[in-house]
């Protein structure tokens, strides 16, 4: 039984009149990822974070249910907090647990906002809320509660449910492990998880994530001199860092093409997956490609839209992501600089190794160095992607429903590009559990770059999807 016409209206007041202001809030607060923000300890933005979310959540506890705020350490010092929600069962078989999982913490600030725009400035301008972190993931714990409050609303019943929020994910998500640990005990076994950390390919019906890449991030140093030099002096004697740090790029991607040429980082594509991609590529036509904040003339890659897919979800990629050693334009003289240091951020698909994907890459960028020159790469993380299981014709129904009933049209399969660590783990640890991941950062929607926005219709589409996915969870035979 779906939620009723006059929930339908009640979780739309909810975000106009409750989840959009202490979103807003939200926005203003710099709670960055502690990769990112290595003294989030200090800064108390995290905290912050934490206390007005959970502050919202506390207010909307359905009846019965229990909130805490969980706090580890590890070697003397407090891991990222994790905002844990108990909400028992009105139905469902005994002993199954729905997982509903969102993160909290954000993504560094990047540069190109539009004037009058920032990461820490909320801003509504027609249907779009502006700001870091409300679409990636501030908006999960908001949609998580409501779906659950609308059945309870209505009285439909609905598992057991544990709501997760962590705040660590942006990072890698290193500490939730400890807590997966710790809270076993209480979570139980899960026969379904929500995650509302993903992506949709267009706002107009619901997209249900298939695949995840994984990631290797690591530092690329070069030196080749113990302190800078005169240019004139130096070029055509010493080899530059840059010059040879090109080179050793051109060991791991093809400039041309942009392949990744390490086999240790490609795997075979499944054969239903190429034909979701298909399927997805008659869907979205040149919105594969031109979603993208493109200048004028610009060209993807190819124009053969199944390879594009296929390339975003099941093939590496990579791309440098920050830089270190160099000055910056106004003050840069004429000098060979001593060291170049380049950070690789290294998209790998699913079913690949991390670890021995990252072995790869060091081993690759390491040896040989040409000239001689000192070449380290270092100050890594590798993360796993992700392939969901067979899904289980009951859920299919359910997202199919949901998507028709919300947004007028039939629910879509796709992988995505990005990496959700937690996926793995959760695959790892319940291999019967369905998966249900979805999201909000759609065309234009930029989580981690500038102008990210939660597209509010979409938001509140989703929530109410997620009250029909759970209640036809409870239902199944
Ligand atoms: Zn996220």
């Amino acid at each position: 039984m779906p939620v009723a016409e006059t929930t339908i209206s009640w979780v739309q007041e909810q975000f106009t009149s409750s989840i959009v202001p202490t979103l807003v809030e939200y926005i203003k607060i710099p709670n960055k990822s502690p990769m990112f923000e290595p003294a989030w300890r200090e800064t108390g933005h995290m905290d912050k974070a934490v206390e007005l979310l959970a502050g919202w959540a506390r207010k909307q506890l359905p009846q019965g249910a229990t909130l805490e705020v969980v706090r580890l350490e590890h070697e003397g010092k407090p891991r990222t907090p994790l905002i844990y929600i108990d909400i028992p069962a009105t139905g469902g078989k005994p002993g199954d647990t729905v997982m509903l999982y969102g993160h909290l913490d954000k993504q560094p600030e990047m540069t190109g906002w539009r004037e009058g725009f920032g990461p820490w400035t909320p801003v509504i301008e027609g249907d779009k809320l502006y700001g870091r972190g409300g679409a990636d993931d501030g908006y999960a714990i908001f949609a998580s509660l409501t779906a659950i409050n609308a059945l309870r609303r209505d009285n439909i019943p609905h598992a057991r449910c544990v709501i997760l929020i962590e705040a660590c994910e942006e990072s890698g998500s290193y500490d939730l492990p400890a807590y997966i640990d710790h809270l076993s005990p209480r979570i139980g076994d899960l026969s379904l998880v929500v995650c509302l950390d993903s992506g949709c390919a267009n706002y107009d019906q619901l997209w249900s994530t298939t695949s995840l890449r994984g990631l290797v991030i690591g530092n690329l140093e070069v030196s080749l001199l113990t302190e800078g030099v005169h240019s004139g002096d130096g070029t055509g004697v010493i080899a530059a860092s840059e010059r040879v740090i090109r080179q050793l790029l051109d060991r791991i991607d093809d400039s041309h093409t942009g392949v990744v040429k390490l086999p240790e980082l490609a795997t075979q594509i499944p054969r239903q997956r190429i034909l979701q991609a298909e399927r997805t590529a008659q869907v979205l036509g040149d919105e594969v490609w031109n979603k993208f904040p493109l200048q004028d003339g610009v060209e993807p890659v190819t124009r053969d839209n199944v390879e594009l897919i296929l390339n975003r979800t099941w093939r590496p990629g990579m791309a440098i992501t920050g830089a270190d050693g160099w000055p910056s334009i106004g003050s840069a003289g004429n000098v060979l600089r001593p060291t170049t240091t380049l950070k690789l951020s290294i998209r790998i698909p699913p079913r690949v190794d991390p670890e021995k994907a990252q072995a790869a890459v060091k081993a690759m960028l390491e040896k040989d160095p040409p000239y001689g020159a000192k070449v380290r790469f270092e100050g890594g993380t590798a993360s796993a992607g992700w392939d969901a299981p067979e899904i289980a014709p009951w859920l299919e129904q359910a997202l199919d429903a949901a998507s028709q009933r919300h947004f007028g049209k039939p629910a879509m399969y796709m992988g995505e590009g990005g990496s959700i660590p937690f996926m793995y783990m959760l695959g790892e640890k319940f291999p019967k559990a369905q998966f249900c991941i979805t999201g909000v950062l759609g065309p234009g929607s930029n989580a981690h770059g500038p102008n990210e926005f939660l597209h509010l219709p979409t938001a509140k589409k989703l929530t109410l999807c997620v009250a029909d996915v759970l209640a036809a969870h409870a239902q199944q035979p």
